[in-house]
């Protein structure tokens, strides 16, 4: 089974400041179905985001969704969303140190640092607004007192829209990457029949796990400058820069189709 997995937010979904092309979404949706590839959902959203932008923009219901940062896994059956529930046990198996609560208190007061809305927090993952302009400084801080603590990983992207720096304490087994590596085995499909396909910060580590990568083209400065180092230290990586291919401009949706197209996801035109 090919799987074609993909961020939400400025990858596949049009809602940054870059023209988008009319019909990119429609196609998406066509082009996955008449290829029959598993289509997974890589977001920072939760579940009620995600439903939001499925019915603001019209996109397809994904097979399956990793959401919350790669902290939750649910399935789209015809009753509905499924939560993964062997996600959560193997989550807790593998990272035993991890302690939402106690990440919580060990940051509070830290000057630049404030927490998200609950809706935006679960068991697996604990969340900040980040004061951009101070995040070096911030993020010192936070790493003396949280890193290696709580087997945990420390997340920070920037989100272009708002201004707003975003930081995302998860627990080591439960991020993007492992939570696609997780479904990639459920489905039996090799690294070599996965494509991811991001824009920005956290889409750094799906992007180079060795799945075959796709930047859209509106890939942020921060991910392109990540993932040129990651290709100098392992030049064997696989990731495509959407730059246009024919009618599409390479942003958003138009970039994972011809990511898509790239590595023969879809055989057709
Ligand atoms: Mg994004």
């Amino acid at each position: 089974m090919k799987i074609l997995a993909t961020d939400l937010d400025r990858t596949l979904l049009p809602n940054g400041s870059w023209p988008a092309d009319p019909g990119a979404i429609e196609m998406f949706n066509e082009l996955t179905d008449r290829n029959n590839v598993l289509v997974v959902y890589v977001t920072g959203r939760n579940l009620a985001l995600s439903e939001e932008a499925i019915n603001e923009y019209g996109i397809r219901h994904p097979h399956v969704l990793i959401g919350d940062v790669g902290t939750s896994i649910r399935k789209y059956e015809t009753t509905g969303w499924e939560a993964d529930s062997g996600w959560d046990e193997h989550v807790k198996r593998t990272s035993p140190n991890w302690d939402a609560e106690a990440v919580r208190e060990i940051v509070a007061g830290v000057e630049g640092l404030v927490e998200q809305e609950r809706v935006h927090c679960g068991p697996f993952k604990q969340s900040y607004y980040v004061d951009h302009d101070n995040r070096e400084a911030i993020l010192a801080v936070v790493d003396e007192r949280v890193k290696g603590r709580y087997d945990e990983v420390i997340i920070y992207s920037y989100d272009s829209q708002s201004g707003d720096g975003l930081l995302d304490f998860l627990p080591q087994s439960a991020t993007k990457q492992t939570a696609l590596e997780y479904v990639a085995e459920e489905n039996n499909a090799g690294k070599d029949e996965v494509v991811f396909c991001g824009d920005s910060g956290n889409d750094i580590q799906p992007l180079t796990a060795g799945f075959c990568g796709v930047m859209v083209r509106n890939a942020d400065d921060q991910l392109v400058a990540n993932v040129k180092s990651a290709l100098e230290e392992n030049p064997d990586l696989r990731i495509y820069h959407a730059c246009g291919l024919e009618k599409l401009s390479g942003y958003y949706t138009s970039g994972v189709i011809e990511g898509a197209y790239h590595y023969g996801l879809f055989a057709d035109k």
